[in-house]
């Protein structure tokens, strides 16, 4: 078990004002940030990113989406970090979402959902690599 995951605060989050909030609450939460930064990607990049929906459906619009404005990346570390991330921030679809978790409160929809989160170890390391150098983690 790795004790580390990564997660991004997406455009729609960034747009509304909500990346202090979000940040405040996976604090709260018990998570350290072992890195934080704000870009914005490329259509490119974000692509890359979530080249494993590729064939979904929704591929289109997920990559216009995540690179419509800046999000904030971040890699986080806590016992257990990936599910009980995952936990932190509910289902995929915010109508489906557990009362108090991070897409209940600040997402829109199953595509503009607020948060990513790592969805495994290994993914978590492959994730935080994308976005950090080495002397960027903490
Ligand atoms: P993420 O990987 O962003 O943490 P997830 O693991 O809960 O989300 P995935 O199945 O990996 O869900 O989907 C990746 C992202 O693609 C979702 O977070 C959402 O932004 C988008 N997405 C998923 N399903 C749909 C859909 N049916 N319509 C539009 N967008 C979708
Ligand atoms: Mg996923």
């Amino acid at each position: 078990m790795s004790n580390r995951t990564f997660t991004m605060i997406k455009p729609d989050a960034t747009e509304k004002g909500h990346t202090g909030a979000i940040l405040e609450k996976i604090n709260a939460a018990g998570f350290r940030i072992a890195a934080v930064k704000m870009v914005h990607l490329s259509k490119e990049k974000a692509g890359e990113f979530y080249a494993v929906h590729k064939e979904r459906p929704f591929y289109g619009e997920l990559v216009e989406f995540m690179s419509r404005g800046p999000i904030t990346a971040a890699i986080l570390e806590k016992e257990n970090a990936v599910e009980d991330f995952r936990k932190l921030i509910g289902a995929t679809n915010p109508a489906q979402a557990a009362e108090g978790t991070i897409r209940k409160l600040y997402a829109a929809s199953v595509g503009e959902n607020a948060v990513h989160g790592s969805d495994s170890d290994e993914n978590a390391r492959i994730e935080g690599d994308f976005f950090f150098s080495k002397l960027e983690q903490f």
